[in-house]
């Protein structure tokens, strides 16, 4: 369980979060939705501890590591494919794993051969796969993905929410995942937060209570569900 409480962040004058209270819970995935510039990656930057907040308590995360999917893919320009990725395997004190973890997920985002390039070489959608199996190499307690498939093809982007599902979906893990697409929010996760802002404010929280096995024939009733709250 992560507990937010009474937490303030603002920018000079912007103040993008005031006061929020909220808890996730383990072992879940957690869908952050809300119009552009209403604090989601705020929001979660302050979780994975990439930025800094001006008050408040956040209670759960202590010795937990973090996987995060930037909205931006944060690749190091001079190294190769390859070499991001070990990049984080060895600040992640994961070395043994080595070599063989690379290629496993590089291979489920369908670029192993790519790994010998840089990214300068790879298009937008390709550097945000590699991102995305750089988080997934590094085995984190908990998972934050800032709209991770956008411009993904679909074949390629069930794939991977496939994969998470199956892979990432049990122990104690927690996933939170920023989107502005409702389908993938609807196959995905297991709450669904409606935020407007800023400053961020919960309107609404949706449990989505159909097994994930059963969704693409229950899409209507589900979309039925968060129609009227978006
Ligand atoms: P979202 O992810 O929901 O689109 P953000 O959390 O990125 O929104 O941003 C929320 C608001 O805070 C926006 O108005 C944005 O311009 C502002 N903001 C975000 N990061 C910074 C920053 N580092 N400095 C100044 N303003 C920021
Ligand atoms: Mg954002």
């Amino acid at each position: 369980m992560l507990e937010i409480s009474n937490l303030y962040k603002s920018f000079g004058n912007l103040k993008v979060i005031d006061n929020l209270n909220i808890s996730f819970s383990s072992n879940k995935i957690h869908c952050i939705f809300g119009p552009s510039g209403c604090g989601k990656s705020t929001l979660v930057n302050i979780i994975a501890g990439t930025m800094d907040y001006d008050k408040g308590s956040i209670n759960g995360m202590v010795g937990k590591r973090i996987s995060y999917v930037f909205q931006e893919d944060r690749l190091l320009p001079w190294a190769t494919i390859d070499e991001n990725m070990m990049f984080v395997l060895e600040s992640g004190f994961e070395k043994s794993r080595g070599q063989q973890t690379i290629d496993k997920y590089l291979s489920l985002v369908d670029l192993l051969k790519f790994k010998n390039h840089y990214p300068e070489e790879l298009s937008g959608g390709m550097k945000q796969r590699v991102s995305i199996a750089r988080a997934f190499a590094f085995r984190g307690d908990i998972l934050v993905m800032d709209e991770p498939f956008k411009g993904l093809h679909l074949e390629i982007k069930k794939d991977i929410m496939d994969y998470i599902l199956k892979e990432w979906n049990k122990d104690d893990k927690i996933i939170f995942f920023i989107t502005h697409d409702m389908e993938e929010a609807l196959y995905l996760s297991d709450y669904i937060y409606i935020f407007n802002g800023p400053p961020l404010k919960l309107k609404r929280k949706i449990d989505i209570d159909i097994p994930h096995l059963e969704r693409e024939e229950s899409k209507v009733k589900l979309r039925a569900k968060v129609n009227d709250y978006i």
